[in-house]
């Protein structure tokens, strides 16, 4: 089988999108995987500095980022507990670091333009977030009669 772009090349690999073959020159890796150039344009790396980032200020957000929708739930759901927040930080960057390599399948990688709505929306996520979880904690503080405005 010949490069589709190159008829005369013999291809190395087909794409993971279209499955073209594709020779040497065209190949585009991302993730591990093999795509031609004009997929490889609508796929981004995985980038583990970003997981941990996202993670760092919002609890469950690089896991939203790897595709491990269940986990990030939870951790965002018990991140104010301090210990899933870090465990989510960790997880987020070996996670990420897996994808990169190829090693682990992203369940649902996000398009680059909504990774790139998450890095400019980030610090509002993260006072969003810290709203919520206070809201939460002196909700359940009240619930539990120890509210701090009683005189
Ligand atoms: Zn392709
Ligand atoms: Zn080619």
């Amino acid at each position: 089988m010949n490069c589709y772009l190159h008829p005369h090349t013999p291809a190395v690999a087909s794409c993971t999108d279209c499955s073209q073959p594709v020779c040497e020159v065209c190949l585009a890796r991302v993730n591990g995987k093999p795509y031609c150039e004009h997929c490889a344009v609508n796929r981004h790396p995985q980038s583990p500095f970003w997981a941990g980032v996202f993670s760092f200020f919002v609890p469950g957000l690089g896991q939203f980022y790897n595709g491990d929708w269940a986990k990030g739930v939870a951790i965002l759901l018990t991140g104010w507990l301090i210990l899933p927040w870090l465990y989510g930080v960790i997880d987020a960057v070996v996670v990420a670091q897996a994808i990169a390599q190829g090693e682990r399948e992203a369940a649902t990688v996000p398009p680059g333009y909504l990774v790139l709505a998450l890095k400019i929306g980030m610090l509002g996520f993260s006072c969003l977030y810290i709203t919520l979880a206070w809201i939460g904690i002196s909700f359940m503080l009240t619930a539990a009669g120890w509210s701090a405005a009683q005189p």
